[in-house]
């Protein structure tokens, strides 16, 4: 059984591209030691093509198992105890967007049990494109691993108009479809939004466009009942790592970024309960 080495202060998601199911890294968003679980070990698979994508082709043997992960999540806690590091989190990403695979239930009662037992201190996250909602069978999956495991649900959601989502994460998932039904998601799961801010072919997103996402994320902020669901936090960031597309996606500076999360906080101001707005670069 070959475990993924941890690794150094630096975000280091290669690991993934070698197999591994299981890859920890240093997380800017977590703050600590993340473990990642990568449900497609062999290849890429996403319902977006994000110009930003920093998945490298690659094309590798292991097929993913949700026996094997679990053994790798296992091994790669206890090493991390032995060696005195806290683990902030269990997150599921990794090589494209977990709803599509087959496998996801199995995975996520697996380290939901393993996190229970090793690291309950540490929470368990997916990191999803929100795709997978718009399938009845993910949407309850989702629901329910988040009140019963708990399951945090980070979501991105990077653009507010169609045109920009285009540049942005060039699906073909109609953007109307898909915000409908984060907004459903949202009245009835508490998310966390991340949304990447970057140039793409050297053009920003047009002012329009920052009003429109705005308008967003106070409508989904305003679905939190009781604080059971809605918008727990916000998390915006840029480009940080090399892509296959390079230079197409370009970061912007953090002034920049300051400047969107400032005028999000006053779009947010009064909607809801206070809304955390992160800034990470
Ligand atoms: S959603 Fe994530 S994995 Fe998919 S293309 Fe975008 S950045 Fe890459």
């Amino acid at each position: 059984m070959s475990v993924s080495p941890l690794v150094g202060p630096v975000e280091n998601h290669r690991e993934r591209e070698k197999g591994f199911l299981v890859y920890p890294v240093y997380s800017r968003r977590s703050g600590g030691l993340s473990m990642g679980i990568n449900l497609f070990p062999d290849r890429k698979r996403c319902s977006f093509d994000c110009p930003y994508c920093e998945v490298f082709p690659f094309l590798a043997k292991p097929e993913f198992s949700a026996e094997r992960m679990e053994i790798e999540l296992r091994d790669t806690l206890a090493e991390a105890a032995v060696r005195g590091l806290p683990v902030r989190d269990i997150c599921f990403s990794g090589n494209g967007e977990p709803s599509l695979s087959p496998y996801l239930a199995a995975a996520l009662r697996r380290a939901g049990n393993v996190r229970e037992e090793m690291v309950p201190g540490a929470e368990l996250v997916l990191i999803t494109n929100g795709t997978g909602l718009l399938q009845k069978a993910v949407f309850d999956l989702l629901q329910d691993a988040a009140c019963s495991l708990p399951l945090n649900i980070w979501l991105k959601l990077d653009a507010g108009t169609p045109l920009w989502y285009q540049q942005m994460n060039r699906s073909a998932v109609p953007f109307e479809e898909l915000t409908a039904k984060i907004k459903e998601f949202a009245a009835c799961t508490p998310v966390i939004i991340q949304t990447m801010l970057c140039s793409v072919d050297g053009k920003a997103p047009p002012p329009e466009e920052g009003q429109a996402w705005e308008s967003l994320l106070a409508e989904l902020a305003a679905r939190a009942k009781n604080g059971k669901a809605g918008v727990r936090k916000v998390q915006i960031y840029s480009k940080a790592r090399p892509a296959p597309e390079d230079p197409k996606a370009q970061a912007f500076p953090l002034t920049y970024l300051e400047s969107r999360a400032a005028s999000l906080r006053l779009a947010l101001a009064g909607v809801s309960a206070p809304v955390p707005v992160e800034v990470y670069q």
